[in-house]
């Protein structure tokens, strides 16, 4: 998206990149609405990328022209103006607008950003592996940091340089659009989560997505939400058990071993010590992956497998 009319009215303020970054964000909501396809998911994360490297840079290019090379110490003016040289990565971009530019960004929003250039690399190599509704609500919380930091970090200097009635009014827009996403995905949680009521004592978070979507039964086990597959109740016992809400007491034999126990009920290695469930997402108990089985905290055969 070309845009001249802002040229030279406040040389600090970098116009083309915002024009073309809120494209990108347009594309992205269009691909969003109503109900996407996996093509419309695909399109989605890579100009949702797009977006965010584009008006991360762009207010680092406030800041100092110099910051968005690759290394800064070797910048070239002439290098910039045309265009030809390698850049920083997102991450990287994100880190320097924290520490020089003085931007106060969430330890979670920046979290969120960096899985979502994570996602784009495997999407290139590998295609969607993370398909459907859990993509779908992972953008649209992107799309939200994105439109906030426009908001409170863009947009003050367009308002400065008098020249932001357009792209407000476009911001706008977006919002508007993205209030409307939002209501997709949360109409399609609901329904998913009334699905999965009357199994709610053996519904887990899934480690891959966050939401509370799989249930233990049938096996093998899969999420209803990002419809990830795992071969056994153990491997998901040892995946779960991975992530922060699954962390265990630390094995006797130290680092390297599975903080997963065999359960003393059915034999299997997949008894969590402390799992939740979407019955009692507040209240971890040991939980066998495998049988279902949930045991007081005091069972004696817990505590044996404990030890
Ligand atoms: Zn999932
Ligand atoms: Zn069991």
């Amino acid at each position: 998206m070309a845009d001249q009319t802002a040229g030279g009215r406040h040389p600090n303020v970098h116009f083309p990149p915002i024009a073309n970054g809120l494209d990108y964000l347009d594309s992205v909501v269009e691909h969003l609405s109503g109900e996407p396809t996996i093509r419309d998911l695909k399109y989605a994360v890579l100009h949702l990328q797009s977006a965010t490297e584009v008006l991360l840079k762009a207010r680092l290019q406030q800041e100092h022209w110099s910051l968005v090379f690759k290394d800064p110490g070797r910048a070239d003016r002439g290098r910039f103006e045309s265009g030809d040289f390698e850049s920083c990565t997102t991450s990287e971009a994100l880190s320097r607008l924290r520490g020089i530019a003085g931007i106060h960004m969430s330890e979670g929003d920046a979290k969120e950003i960096d899985r979502l250039a994570k996602w784009r690399n495997a999407l290139q190599h590998h295609g969607l592996t993370a398909p459907a509704l859990a993509v779908e609500s992972r953008a649209a919380q992107v799309l939200d940091i994105l439109l906030k930091f426009l908001t409170d970090e863009l947009l003050a200097e367009l308002d400065e340089a008098g020249d932001a009635d357009y792209r407000v009014t476009h911001i706008r827009h977006i919002h508007y659009r993205l209030g409307r996403i939002h209501a997709f995905v949360k109409t399609r949680m609901d329904r998913l989560r009334a699905d999965l009521e009357p199994l709610a004592d053996s519904t887990v978070t899934c480690p891959e997505c966050d939401q509370p979507t799989v249930p233990l039964r049938p096996s093998p086990p899969a999420c209803r939400c990002c419809e990830v597959v795992w071969d056994t109740a153990e491997e998901l016992a040892e995946r779960y058990a991975q992530r922060p809400w699954g962390a265990q007491l630390q094995h006797p034999r130290g680092r390297g071993h599975s903080p997963v126990r065999q359960c003393p009920a059915c034999g299997v290695d997949a008894l969590v010590l402390r799992a939740c469930t979407a019955a009692a997402p507040e209240q971890p108990v040991p939980l066998c992956f495998g049988c279902c089985r949930e045991f007081p905290r005091s069972n004696a055969r817990v505590l044996a497998a404990i030890r």
